[in-house]
């Protein structure tokens, strides 16, 4: 199966409404280097989601960073997945590395996160990767796999047609270090057989299995580049719409 392509920029805590807005007005200078043959996204603070569903351009989606998982409820300062559809958001990022180790977020919490973001009708972005120490001790793979497997556990095959992965070592992300290619390349060839194992040949096939950590215009088309690679969740180096755009150029490679 061919998958599509898809550049996703996490925000994290940057940008007020009238970044968000410069932001997009300067990638709409640059829609033609989106090549309509892949997916965008970008995943701003709550607070810009509703500025940007009108502005941005043709073909990119938006996402959001975060949701609670119950419906609505005494849960102060929390957004459910129905307040997210409203706003026209696509994808939610789910267990990204600052939310497992800022916040506390444990696995269990996030799988609910995913089935609740995939009943609403939305994509989730679920992220997983090992932190150094995992690394330095061999237990990537175990790792990730684990993570994987918990967080799609409660989830029929047939509910996961829309499901992207992302990798991020937790010690690529922010730090300028990146796993090479090839290293992202067998781990992310992994995760995608352990879903094959866990959800069939279908889901393996069709998941979206991003690499994240580190990933700027000068080094993204090594990772897509690789066969399992489908693209890259990028943090710091998604904050500026041209250097967006290079990185959609570099990896639809242009
Ligand atoms: C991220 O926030 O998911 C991320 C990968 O950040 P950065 O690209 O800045 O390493």
């Amino acid at each position: 199966m061919t998958r599509r392509k898809f550049l996703a920029g996490n925000w994290k805590m940057y940008k007020t409404v009238a970044e968000a807005r410069q932001f997009a007005e300067q990638l709409s200078r640059r829609s033609t280097d989106l090549s309509v043959d892949a997916d965008y996204a970008v995943c701003p603070p709550f607070t810009a989601l509703q500025a940007l569903r009108v502005i941005l351009p043709s073909g990119v989606l938006l996402g959001a960073q975060n949701v609670h998982p119950g419906g609505n409820g005494a849960y102060t300062g929390e957004v459910s997945v129905d307040m997210l559809a409203e706003l026209g958001v696509h994808y939610v990022v789910v267990g990204h590395s600052e939310r497992r180790q800022l916040f506390g977020e444990g696995d269990e919490f996030i799988a609910q996160k995913v089935e609740a973001v995939l009943q609403a009708g939305l994509i989730p972005i679920l992220c997983v990767g090992e932190n150094l120490n995992q690394r330095e001790h061999g237990q990537t793979l175990q790792v990730v796999a684990n993570q994987t497997q918990t967080a799609l556990a409660g989830i029929a095959s047939t509910a996961l047609r829309a499901l992207v992965i992302a990798y991020e070592p937790v010690w690529a992300i922010g730090s300028g270090l990146t796993p090479t290619p090839a290293e992202a390349q067998q781990v992310i060839a992994h995760i995608r057989s352990v879903v094959g194992e866990n959800k069939g040949a279908a889901v393996a096939s069709s998941v979206q299995i991003l690499y994240g950590g580190s990933v700027k215009p000068g080094n993204i088309a090594g990772f897509t580049n690789q066969p399992d690679i489908d693209g890259a969740l990028v943090g710091g180096a998604s904050l500026a719409a041209d250097s967006f755009a290079d990185m959609a150029l570099a990896m639809n490679g242009r």
